[in-house]
């Protein structure tokens, strides 16, 4: 049988983000999303993790001169039309991405605020919160938090679709130009995921819920899979519904998947 045609274009995904040993999140994750989705993909490293589906083992954070090698390694040479940043683990590693994405001019940017793990692991500590508010919303294209990381950065408790407006319009004003705000963890047949722009758009994605056990990583994969259609020269709207169609075919087709013993990986 002949192999699928190569359709990668030439467009160039730069993954700031921490290593799942697991392959299910992190930059495994967001590498299978970028080359699915069509484009090409580059990492740099913030943090490893030994990690399975049962949970996160250990944390070992890659000093902030090795993560901005990394980042102006692929800069100088290849260059980026997209930058994903999800796990980001220290403040000085938060520093180190602002400046490198000034330095090197990186835009788009989708900001995954990933703060704690599906399965309770703290990946970007206290102290780093703070500086990814201030220092990153005004720098991303788009931010993607999950309920929990949105209730977490506005202090509002998340139970229904009016407060999930009104925090996204209070990150809006906290500094990111526009907002995803997935309501995959609000209970109920239906999803209801809401895009919110500055400019004064408001959006919902609505679909009917996927049962499945498999969703470790929908985030990650999420967020890489709209860098990647940035990337290709897709609008910001376009890109969001694009890769949001990717994550629930996977969510369907991964469905009756068993890998490990805990979380299962979304399957991609
Ligand atoms: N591990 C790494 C390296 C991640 O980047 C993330 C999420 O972005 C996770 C774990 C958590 O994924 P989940 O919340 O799907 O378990």
């Amino acid at each position: 049988m002949m192999p699928p045609p190569f359709t990668h274009r030439y467009a160039r995904v730069l993954i700031i983000a921490g290593s799942d040993s697991g392959g299910g999140a992190g930059i495994q994750a967001d590498l299978k999303a970028v080359a699915a989705l069509g484009a090409y993909g580059m990492t740099a490293i913030t943090a490893l993790t030994a990690q399975n589906t049962r949970g996160v083992r250990a944390i070992h954070g890659v000093p902030p001169a090795m993560l901005r090698a990394q980042i102006d390694a692929v800069a100088e040479d290849i260059g980026a039309d997209a930058v994903k940043i999800g796990m980001l683990h220290a403040p000085e590693i938060v520093h180190a991405v602002a400046d490198a994405l000034d330095a090197h001019h990186l835009a788009p940017v989708v900001l995954d605020p990933v703060m704690i793990s599906t399965s309770g692991s703290r990946l970007l500590q206290d102290d780093a919160v703070q500086a990814l508010v201030a220092e990153l919303f005004p720098r991303a294209a788009l931010v993607t938090p999950n309920l929990d990381e949105a209730g977490f950065l506005t202090g509002r408790r998340l139970d229904d679709e009016a407060g999930m407006a009104a925090a996204a319009d209070e990150l809006l004003a906290r500094g990111a130009p526009a907002v995803l705000l997935k309501g995959g963890h609000l209970p109920g047949d239906e999803v209801a995921d809401l895009l919110a722009t500055r400019a004064g758009g408001r959006r919902w994605l609505r679909a009917p819920r996927i049962a499945s056990a498999n969703t470790h990583g929908t985030g990650c994969t999420l967020s890489s899979a709209i860098a990647a259609r940035l990337a290709l020269g897709d609008t910001l709207d376009a890109a969001v519904q694009s890769a949001h169609a990717y994550v629930r075919q996977a969510l369907a087709a991964g469905a009756a998947v068993r890998t490990g013993a805990g979380s299962g990986p979304l399957n991609h």
